[in-house]
């Protein structure tokens, strides 16, 4: 089904998983895909690299199985940066013959060697996938402290606004860990007419480590909140880790008092942690099963 007509009938709750590396992708990503499906997520995401981990092929593969043997409805990445017109369009076609509806238009992440061969932006990709594949559900990435790459939150809030004009039908945010920035970004977005669906990401940090990473690599600030509970964990990996699901629970709870449309939980491949944010977001009342 299409994300976008889910989107229209209810809040919705969903998982991500990325794709292993090497040959026996497909299988060892079927394997989380059906732990995460019996939760019953609205949705499953694929993520999509276009370099270094060699899971280009594998996504529509696991996108295709998910849709067809999970029940679950899946949501394919594609990025395009480096991609020609011709390379999109067979993928896109792949997942069509795989039943997949849903594509996660991007433009993938600067790196040495990969220039813009057709895409510059993914406003330009949303554009070629709108027009040549009028049926599929396309939507975007947004980012509640701006892109990384942005000039300024208002530039990025109107580069945001282009790809609603070029088609997209619904937004995931990139991960943040103080709900606050979110709220903000979303009064900025009604205030720039940008009116799709916001499905908002959400990933548990496991560790000082990884989460010092994510600030690095995505930009997202850390609260002082989160900071103080690190510190309470020690330097025990399971405290650390055990600290970020519960910060994540508590995250998603004020989310879904705040009248989000969907909360996406960027599971990691851990499907114990699809288990408890999907446990705290049923005691708290968002979803229902
Ligand atoms: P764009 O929307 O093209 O924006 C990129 C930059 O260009 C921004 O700074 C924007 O402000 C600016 N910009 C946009 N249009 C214009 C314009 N017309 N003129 C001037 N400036 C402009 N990466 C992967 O490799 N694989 C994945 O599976 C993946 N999944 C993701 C899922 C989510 C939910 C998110 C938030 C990110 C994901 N990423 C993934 C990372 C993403 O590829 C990077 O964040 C990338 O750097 C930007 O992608 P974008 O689609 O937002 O780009």
């Amino acid at each position: 089904m299409r994300i976008d007509k889910i989107l229209d009938k209810k809040q919705t709750f969903s998982f991500e998983i990325f794709p292993p590396r090497g040959d026996l992708p497909v299988e060892q990503a079927m394997v989380i895909a059906e732990e995460l499906a019996h939760e019953r997520p609205d949705w499953i995401s694929v993520t999509f690299s276009a370099g270094g981990s060699g899971n280009t092929g594998n996504t529509a593969a696991i996108a295709s199985r998910i849709q067809r043997h999970t029940g679950t409805n899946a949501l394919a990445h594609l990025t395009c940066l480096g991609s020609s017109k011709a390379d999109v369009d067979t993928y896109v076609r792949h997942l069509q013959e795989g039943g997949v509806q849903n594509v996660l238009a991007l433009r993938g992440d600067r790196a040495p060697g990969r220039t813009a061969v057709d895409f510059l932006y993914a406003s330009e990709l949303i554009e070629h996938l709108k027009r040549t594949s009028p049926d599929l559900c396309v939507g975007a990435a947004c980012y509640p402290e701006g892109h990384v790459e942005a000039p300024s939150f208002e530039a990025d809030i109107e580069a945001l606004k282009r790809k609603q004009d070029a088609g997209a039908d619904f937004l995931v945010t990139q991960l943040f860990f103080d709900n606050e920035l979110f709220y903000r970004f979303r009064e900025a977005c009604v205030r720039a007419r940008i009116k799709i669906p916001i499905t908002v990401g959400v990933m548990p940090f496991t560790s000082t480590k990884q989460i010092t990473r994510m600030a690095f690599t995505c930009g997202a600030s850390i609260p002082a909140r989160v900071i103080k509970r690190l510190i309470a964990a020690g330097d025990d990996p399971a405290d650390q880790a055990r600290a970020g699901v519960e910060y994540a629970c508590e995250q998603l709870c004020d989310l879904a008092a705040n009248g989000v449309d969907g909360l996406h939980v960027y599971s990691m491949n851990k499907p114990g942690l699809a288990r408890d944010t999907h446990e705290a977001l049923r005691a708290c009342g968002y979803c229902k099963a």
